[in-house]
């Protein structure tokens, strides 16, 4: 292992594995050939330091995301890798129907003071009592 000391280090490198990598994210794919600046991101592990390859900024932050999210996640007693196989495990059978409801459609609500564009669907407006 070899500590990268500085920014230049950095780009450095991220060229070097986004070359190996043939200039595309090594999550998504997409092509970040042409994107040098503000676009792939030398991605690592946040408490190692260990660098594990480059990637788009979708990627990069989603990835980001998910670390936080899977800090909460179980209360901190589940690490994120567990987590993530948890949530793909769930996702995935999930793509066939295990429940027989639909969610509502939620209308937005309107602004105090608007006029409402439509009633509630299935509702009588001029029904009483
Ligand atoms: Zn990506």
């Amino acid at each position: 292992m070899r500590q990268l000391k500085n920014a230049s280090e950095v780009a450095v490198v991220r060229l070097k594995i986004l070359a190996a990598q043939n200039y595309k994210c090594a999550v998504c794919g997409v092509s970040l050939k042409g994107k040098l600046r503000g676009g792939p991101t030398l991605d690592h592990d946040h408490d190692t330091g260990l660098v594990r390859g480059v990637l788009c900024k979708v990627c990069n932050t989603f990835e980001g995301k998910l670390r936080v999210l899977s800090i909460r996640y179980g209360n901190g007693k589940v690490n994120e890798l567990q987590a993530l196989r948890n949530m793909v495990s769930y996702r995935s059978i999930h793509t066939t129907p295990r429940t027989e409801y639909l969610y509502p459609v939620i209308k937005k609500r309107r602004k105090r003071g608007s006029v409402p564009i439509t009633g509630v669907k299935g509702e009588d407006k001029n029904k009483t009592g």
